[in-house]
């Protein structure tokens, strides 16, 4: 009796210890990882974009060795600098193709994130025809699939889910792709990245999320450097929205200061993420056109963001444990 007496509040101990220690995960190109082990990220960026169409594109539009050798160096590059993760944000129908970010990340050994999801912005020219003619749900049943099976039988798997919708209101089949995100989300945990740039379509977006029962903590408001009023970024981090400043190019260095500093006054830091939206191979043109590099957030930005007064706690925050939470598979429901 004596040792049931000792033994059973040990036993609850080990469970309890047991659940605080299951850590997130992460979904990288090379299978899962640690969430803590994400390291120095950023969180959007391209190696591969091909803007032909949904009609037109696939993989026989580029030669998977020619676009290694074109884009490794870029990412050696930033490894230099001391970068552990990249999330390449093509969609499927525009590019996506994750044997060749295995390939490069291998080589690399630079961490790469992928995604599931369609791309409904520029009038829905990169959805597929079975994109206009189903519902949302078997929409999702698509891109649920993609997260439990892999990509096209790839091995590789989605680490988050990207749409993208009109930039000024949401149309009817930006409705219907932002629903497909929401039912997949709450399947599967991964995080919703939203091309989208000014407020009014991220606000729909969130309300079509929590009519889901979806938290906007579940939300990447991607490309929030479009909308000209900070207030809007405040609030929508005050209800957990994550919001992407994912343009820097050095012309913009002064407005993502103020934007930063104004979130760290607003003691909403812990919102933000940055990176370049930069890149990328471009299939069609000679050895794929001109690439704009991944530098000029450490070279530029983060200094910048340094002599103003943030700490390295606040740059280890944006650039590794905003994107580690950000992106760890996670559930997150209004009501649990
Ligand atoms: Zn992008």
């Amino acid at each position: 009796m004596k040792t049931v007496k000792l033994v059973l509040p040990f036993l609850f101990l080990l469970v309890l210890s047991s659940c605080n220690t299951k850590e997130s995960k992460i979904i990288t190109v090379n299978g899962e990882i640690p969430a803590s082990e994400i390291g120095k990220t950023l969180h959007h960026e391209h190696l591969l974009v091909d803007f032909i169409g949904a009609d037109s594109t696939g993989y026989h539009r580029w030669d998977k060795n020619e676009v290694v050798e074109k884009v490794l160096p870029y990412l050696l590059e930033i490894k230099k600098l001391g970068y552990k993760t990249l999330v390449e944000c093509t969609p499927a129908y525009l590019g996506r193709d994750p044997e060749l970010l295995k390939i490069l990340s291998e080589k690399s050994g630079i961490q790469i994130i992928t995604n599931t999801g369609y791309y409904s912005a520029v009038g829905a020219k990169f959805i597929p025809p079975h994109g206009f003619t189903e519902n949302p749900g078997q929409i999702a049943k698509r891109w649920i699939a993609e997260a439990k099976n892999g990509i096209e039988g790839s091995g590789v798997f989605p680490g988050f889910i990207k749409i993208a919708v009109e930039r000024k209101a949401l149309e009817e089949i930006n409705r219907k792709v932002v629903e497909a995100a929401a039912i997949t989300h709450k399947e599967t945990g991964l995080v919703i990245m939203s091309h989208t740039g000014l407020a009014v379509p991220a606000y729909q977006q969130l309300a079509i999320l929590k009519e889901y029962g979806v938290q906007p903590s579940a939300f990447i408001w991607t490309h929030a450097h479009n909308e000209k009023n900070f207030n809007k970024h405040i609030e929508a981090a005050q209800l957990g929205s994550w919001i992407a400043f994912d343009n820097f190019k050095p012309e913009r260095l002064e407005r993502y200061v103020e934007f930063a500093l104004l979130m760290k006054k607003e003691g909403l830091l812990n919102k933000v993420l940055f990176s370049h939206d930069a890149g990328w191979y471009k299939p069609g043109e000679p050895n794929g056109g001109t690439f704009r590099g991944f530098t000029d957030v450490e070279e530029l930005l983060i200094p910048a963001l340094e002599k103003n007064g943030l700490s390295q706690h606040d740059i280890y925050q944006l650039f590794t444990a905003n994107p580690a939470e950000a992106f760890k598979i996670k559930i997150r429901l209004t009501h649990s």
